[in-house]
């Protein structure tokens, strides 16, 4: 707070956030948000346009707060990232994740997927692999179910490294969606050494289709790049029913978006039993 303290002492100084709170107030208010149960997870639908079915769902977390109401991650994201906490709330996202996805498996819905974001900090902890597989294992799901983004930031960083971590989490069966694709041009050669499995095309992309400045040739590149790559490609960021038609006619038919749904808690997701069981 600006000029308390009755010694006239200010705790006031310029690099606080605007809000006032500081780092260490709102490290030690995230901590106590994971252990009060204030965090909570919307899920977006991964949509086969072509087909028509939810092939998955995205889960994005969000901050119940009891005074300030839902916060979006942007809000607190960066202060976890700061902090360190990343570490613990991505372990509660992951844990909350897989434990949605075994329930709508056992409505009869197991051919979902789930995709949980990855921060590079997590991406890049050592016991990362032990966490995939401990928490695969308590909820009894099959690997390919879950499908873990990182941005092309994050891989790109110490690209060696991602490529180890790459191969550990295929050698386990997990798949990995390379995030915000499409902002690094100097990536596309490291990009074929990444055992991804998964491209999902920046939402600046989808963005500019139906503009005056829209570049249909960088489009259909990526699409054409991920197709070779034999990678899943997914469009997100659709909003409207121009871009969804633009897209499939470039052969890319995997979208997320406004157009079709909003981020929704798990309340309101009722999913469709798989016509076809495995088990
Ligand atoms: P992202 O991974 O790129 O997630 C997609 C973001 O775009 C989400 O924002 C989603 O609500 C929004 N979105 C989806 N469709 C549309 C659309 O048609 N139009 C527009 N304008 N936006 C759309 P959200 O939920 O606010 O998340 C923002 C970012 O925060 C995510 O970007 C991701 O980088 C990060 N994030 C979210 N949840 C987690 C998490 O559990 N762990 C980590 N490490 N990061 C997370
Ligand atoms: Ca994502
Ligand atoms: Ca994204
Ligand atoms: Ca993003």
């Amino acid at each position: 707070t600006k000029n308390s303290g009755r010694n006239g002492f200010s705790i006031y100084q310029p690099s606080m956030s605007p809000i006032g709170r500081s780092q260490v107030q709102l490290k030690n208010e995230l901590w106590r948000a994971i252990h009060n149960n204030e965090l909570r997870l919307f899920y977006q639908p991964k949509l086969n346009v072509t087909s028509g079915e939810i092939i998955g769902y995205e889960a994005l977390v969000r901050w119940q707060h009891p005074e300030r109401g839902l916060k979006t991650p942007d809000k607190f994201l960066p202060i976890a990232e700061q902090t360190g906490m990343i570490l613990l709330l991505g372990e509660w996202v992951l844990n909350e994740a897989c434990h949605q996805l075994a329930i709508w498996h056992q409505q009869g819905a197991d051919h979902l997927s789930i995709s949980v974001n990855l921060s590079a900090q997590q991406f890049e902890q050592k016991s990362l692999i032990y966490l995939v597989t401990r928490t695969l294992e308590e909820y009894r799901l099959a690997p390919k179910k879950l499908i873990l983004e990182i941005t092309e930031t994050t891989a790109m960083r110490y690209p060696q490294e991602s490529i180890k971590i790459l191969e550990e989490l295929k050698a386990i069966g997990v798949q990995v969606a390379i995030d915000d694709f499409g902002t690094g041009y100097s990536s596309l050669l490291y990009l074929q050494n990444m055992p991804a499995t998964e491209l999902k095309i920046d939402r600046a992309f989808i963005n500019s289709i139906g503009h005056k400045d829209t570049d249909p040739q960088l489009l259909s590149m990526i699409i054409e790049l991920a197709k070779n790559m034999n990678l899943n490609i997914v469009a997100e960021g659709v909003e409207s029913e121009e871009q969804q038609t633009y897209l499939v006619n470039l052969g890319c038919d995997v979208h997320q978006g406004y157009y079709f749904s909003r981020p929704v808690p798990p309340s309101e997701i009722t999913v469709v039993a798989n016509k076809y069981p495995v088990r």
